[in-house]
């Protein structure tokens, strides 16, 4: 049976990771973005069931126990998790997906799927991670600058990733992932389940 590939996307907070993992999926077919369970507050404009299913700490803790979650970790205050079951049912039917997660979560998720094809997306610079950061409110000093050193932390973290992205260029870097992607479906085990009869016939 054919079988889809399972793509895990990190980056740190001011990196772009959502918009950029937008405009793939809507860019290719067969490609799809796992939503999310989240403790935390929808933002302005978010949607239940879209960009996260929003829970309260006693359901996230239930599902938990439950053991629903393929993987699940606590960032800055809140839980978030990936839904198991929703996960291996894409795949099974043999759709890719993407898993848009923290680093600690793609520890998990490359531990009990060792064949997850990770990416690590990049700011430019440090300047404009900063000027990022630095635009999403009218925050404290000491408040940005708690987030940059979690972002230089986060970004500590891409040695342990297959590909790197850098977010200067948003097109180009919309086009990388698109080459990572495809370059993934031609390799042998994704690609010769769907050359069967072509295969059978040159071999016959
Ligand atoms: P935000 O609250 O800004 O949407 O996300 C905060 C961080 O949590 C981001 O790095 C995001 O990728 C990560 N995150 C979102 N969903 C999950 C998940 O299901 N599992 C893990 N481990 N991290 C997640």
């Amino acid at each position: 049976m054919t079988k889809g590939t399972l793509f895990t996307v990190c980056a740190p907070s001011g990196a772009g990771k959502t918009s950029l993992v937008n405009a793939l999926v809507a860019s290719l077919d067969n490609l799809t973005v796992s939503v999310s369970h989240t403790t935390r507050q929808p933002r302005p404009g978010e949607k239940n069931g879209v960009n996260y299913h929003f829970v309260t700490e006693d359901d996230f803790i239930h599902m938990l126990t439950c053991n629903l979650f393929l993987e699940h970790a606590q960032v800055y205050d809140h839980y978030y998790g990936t839904s198991q079951r929703w996960l291996l049912e894409h795949l099974h039917t043999g759709t890719d997906v993407i898993l848009e997660i923290d680093w600690q979560g793609a520890q998990q998720v490359r531990r009990l799927k060792p064949d997850t094809v990770t990416i690590f997306i990049l700011p430019p610079s440090r300047e404009v991670l900063e000027r990022r950061l630095r635009s999403r409110g009218k925050d404290s000093e000491a408040v940005i600058a708690q987030r940059l050193q979690a972002a230089v932390d986060d970004i500590s973290h891409y040695v342990e990733f297959d590909y790197l992205v850098v977010n200067d260029d948003f097109s180009q870097a919309v086009k990388d992932l698109q080459a990572i992607v495809h370059s993934q479906r031609l390799t042998q085990l994704a690609h010769a389940p769907k050359l069967e009869k072509l295969l059978t016939d040159l071999l016959s």
